[in-house]
Order: C-alpha cells, then structure tokens, then sequence
C-alpha cells in the first residue's frame, strides 16, 4: 500500500486482475484484415493492426504498474533491460521498442502485453540462477510479441463470437457478458499463458533468441525444470494455506520438461547455432541478486498473518482473526476465511480537511452519511458512518471510517454478503486497531532480502534455513531458490542464496 495521489470517491473494490482492454471499440469497427505474421511468414486473420497492438500495451502497461508497482532498484532495472534488449534485437521483431520492467512481487510470473511490453515479478527474479535463465524467461516472453500471441488469441475469440455481436447490439446484456468473456479470457492468458501449443512456440522461439544471442539455450530447460519444481510446492502450499498459488502461468503441470518436443524445439536451437558452449553468466548473476527484496515489500508493507506493518507511513493494523490479507499499491484488502466480507483499506493525503468527518464529506464526498459517529483509535481521531454504495455483493449499506494520522488519512470500506452487527463490530475494531509502531514493532515492519555468499565447506540448507526468517519449509525454499530442488546441497565455494 502507498499513499493515493487521486482523491477518487469510491474506488471499485476488488478491482485487481481485471485489465480493461479497448476490445470492443474495435469489435464494433469490425477491423478484420490480413496480416503476415512475423514468425511464420504466414497470413492469417488479424483483428489488430500494429497501431492497435501498441495501444493496447500501452494502455495495459498503465494499469500494470499501478496494479503491482515498479520495483525500485534501478541497477537492476537497468540490468534487465539491457539483457532483454539484446534478445529482442535478434527476434523476428527487432523493429519494435520493447520494454522490461521488474514489478515489486513476490508472486512468481513474467508475462507480455501486445506490442513490446514485458514484466518479470522480483518473485521469479529471486528463483533464478544465471543470466542465461533470466535470458531465457524474457526469450520466452519475447516469443509470445514476437508470433502474435495475444492478437492470435483475440482474433479467435472474436472471430468465433461474431454471430453473437450481431444479435447482441440489441440486447445491451449479452453485448455485456460478450465483453466480460473476452476481458477474462485476455487477462488470463495475459497472467496463465496461451495454451498448450503458443507455449511451445514462445519457449521454441525463446530458445531460438538466446542461442542467436550468444546463451546457452539449455537454460529454457533448466528454467522450466525450476519453475515446475516451484509450481508443485507452491500448489501444495497454497491448498493448506487456502489461497490462490503463485505461479509461474501455471501450465507447467501439463508441460513436463521432459516433454519431447520441448527437448526437440531446444535441441533445434542448438542445431541452428550450434552453441551448447554458450553464455551463462552464473556469478555476476547472481552477485546482481544481493539485496533482492524477498516476499511482501518493505515498501509497500509487510502481512504477518492478519497484522499489517508499514515502515513508510508508520502505522500497524490488525484484521479480524483468520481473515486474509491482500496487499497492493493502491490499497490492502481483507477477506474474511468465508469470502463472505471484506475490507478495504487506502491511505491519502489528508489534505486541507481538519476532522475526520469533514474529510468523509469534502474529500471523498460521501454526501448521504448516515450514523455518523466520533471514535478514537489510540487516541488518533477517527469518524466513521455509513452509506449506501456498489459493492462486490450488489447495492449496500456500508460501514465507512477515516482516520487520521499526522498527514496521512486512512480510509475504511466494508461490505458483507449479509449486514450483520457481528460484521459492523469487526469493522470497527480494524479501524480503531489503527496505531503507529512501537519500537518493538519496527522490526516486523522489516521485509526479507536475498543474501548472496560463498558456500563454506559442510554448509547444508538445513543450517541456513534455521538461520532464515522464513517461516514454511525454510530448506525447501532454499533449494528452490538455489535449483537444487529437491535434496541438493551447496557445494563449497560456490555463491548461493539465502534469506536474511
Ligand atoms: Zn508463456
């Protein structure tokens, strides 16, 4: 969470994984034509022009960072960028202007966006052993721009619904579900991957780049063997922490790295170039990696459990017991074990207004406030009330408070599938939970960090992990982080990872 520069009134809840495209502008306009695709030389039906490609990215690649948010060292930005630059020069569009940026997670993904636009997460970037690996994950999404994937993907989609525009523009409610259906079909090829087959192609195609570019393409497969290994250990520990798991697109289960083609497509690359002697670059890697930020964001606060910690803005938060915590830029959303409740937390600028109550009213308007009620939470000044507003379980009467702390303003929303006091009693004790860190709690404000160093002679991952603030099967983890998934252990002198 960061401080809102916008003073938006109520900002959609749940408003995450929904990237809006301009899909139906061009739907109506009905652009159908055809275009050579770069990669094969083949023509096929393009819905989207290059022009309308660019927009596209340009305009997902706004929602993008401010969604997940830029990760802030600039070395490494630079690093990545260079690295992907190379590949895309020796790609089947050399001609485009690509970009590559880190975003601050910790979930574990890389994806593009049409027309040039790739993100890798510090998640994935913490799992990678070698510039060629890191090579090879922006070869593969280089791939995906590269063969057109995402327009390959819309003009299917739209092409096969196009008997259902016609009818629909009469009947605004299925132009309606139309349109849901393509936004969730983009957004989850955007963050799961393409299928089957336009996987092969970007890891073929990845594989291609980085043996033009002077890697060793096996890297493909040692990325893919990590990134499975990742996959099943955090599908199992997801499922016993019940939440949605961080993966890397998630095909992975159905794309073993064993899998003969994929051995084909690589061994193919080599062929073309024949460079198995090529780059990989594991040292001054992995020297990059040190400091790395690791799990939540120092910057955009730490979840312990249902405790919120933000270092930046000085404050400490507590959700009702076993409700789950959802952290982004813009705002830290709890979820109650049933799903059944949420709420919603944004810190502001507080701006001219003196009371919490004059806030609620000048700053985020909130013009039909009703039960309005002066609180105090550890003795910060606080208002709250209720109003009548859209929310993910249809039109409410909700609970809304603001509290105030030095500049900042906090702003709380609630919304519940059924209003009950139990509910209206657990919002308030979130909002008057609200205090600044004592000095014991600056420490769990503190994020993890990847430390970098020489193995020393017997050292096991067992040891460091007892060294380690992590909580989970630190030793597992580690192995994951280091490639040696499942039993390994470091060999003397090498450099290795570990959390700190
Ligand atoms: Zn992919």
């Amino acid at each position: 969470m960061a401080i809102l520069v916008d003073n938006t009134r109520m900002p959609a809840l749940l408003r995450r994984f929904v990237l809006i495209f301009p899909i139906l502008a061009l739907f109506a306009a009905g652009v159908m034509a055809c275009a050579v695709n770069p990669v094969s030389g083949e023509r096929e039906l393009a819905l989207l022009s290059e022009t309308d490609e660019l927009r596209l990215g340009q305009n997902g690649d706004v929602d993008i960072r401010n969604q997940y948010g830029v990760y802030g060292d600039a070395r490494l930005r630079a690093y990545v960028q260079q690295i992907g630059e190379q590949l895309a020069a020796h790609s089947h569009r050399s001609q485009l202007h690509y970009t590559f940026t880190i975003l601050d997670t910790p979930d574990v993904n890389a994806f593009a966006l049409p027309g040039g636009y790739i993100y890798i997460t510090r998640g994935i970037l913490a799992h990678l052993n070698s510039e060629a690996e890191l090579a090879a994950v922006l070869g593969h999404e280089i791939g995906h721009v590269t063969a057109r994937h995402a327009v390959r993907q819309y003009s299917a989609a739209l092409g096969a619904n196009v008997g259902i525009t016609l009818t629909s523009i009469l009947v605004p409610e299925l132009a309606n579900r139309s349109a849901q259906s393509l936004f969730g079909l983009i957004g989850s090829a955007l963050l799961s991957g393409y299928g089957r087959e336009h996987e092969l192609e970007a890891d073929h195609l990845g594989a291609v780049y980085l043996a033009r570019t002077g890697y060793n393409p096996q890297a493909m497969l040692d990325v893919i063997t990590l990134l499975k290994n990742q996959e099943s250990f955090e599908k199992e520990r997801a499922l016993q922490e019940g939440r949605e798991p961080r993966v890397y697109h998630g095909v992975f289960a159905t794309h073993p790295s064993a899998d003969q083609r994929l051995q084909q497509v690589v061994v193919q690359a080599e062929n073309d170039r024949s460079s198995t002697n090529g780059r990989v670059e594991r040292n001054s890697f992995l020297r990059r990696l040190d400091g790395l930020a690791y799990g939540d964001s120092e910057a955009q606060g730490i979840r312990r459990g249902n405790d919120f910690y933000h270092r930046g803005l000085n404050f400490t938060v507590h959700f009702p017991d076993h409700w789950r915590l959802d952290n982004s830029p813009e705002k830290l959303l709890g979820l109650s074990a049933s799903g059944d409740a949420v709420i919603q937390m944004q810190a502001a600028a507080r701006g001219k207004a003196r009371t919490p109550q004059e806030y609620l009213v000048v700053q985020m308007q909130v013009h039909d406030l009703r039960n309005g009620m002066a609180l105090t939470a550890n003795g910060l000044s606080a208002y709250s009330g209720v109003t009548r507003m859209q929310t993910p379980f249809g039109l409410r009467d909700t609970p809304v408070a603001v509290v105030f702390l030095k500049q900042q303003a906090f702003r709380f929303f609630g919304a519940a599938r059924e209003e009950s006091p139990a509910f209206q009693r657990a919002f308030l004790d979130t909002v008057q939970s609200l205090r600044p860190l004592t000095a014991t709690q600056q420490s769990l404000a503190r994020g993890m960090r990847v430390d970098v160093r020489t193995a020393k002679r017997g050292e096991s991952f067992a040891r460091l992990a007892s060294r380690a603030p992590l909580k989970h099967e630190p030793a597992a983890v580690l192995r994951l982080l280091n490639g040696k998934y499942p039993d390994g252990e470091p060999t003397a002198g090498e450099l290795i990872k570990t959390i700190h």
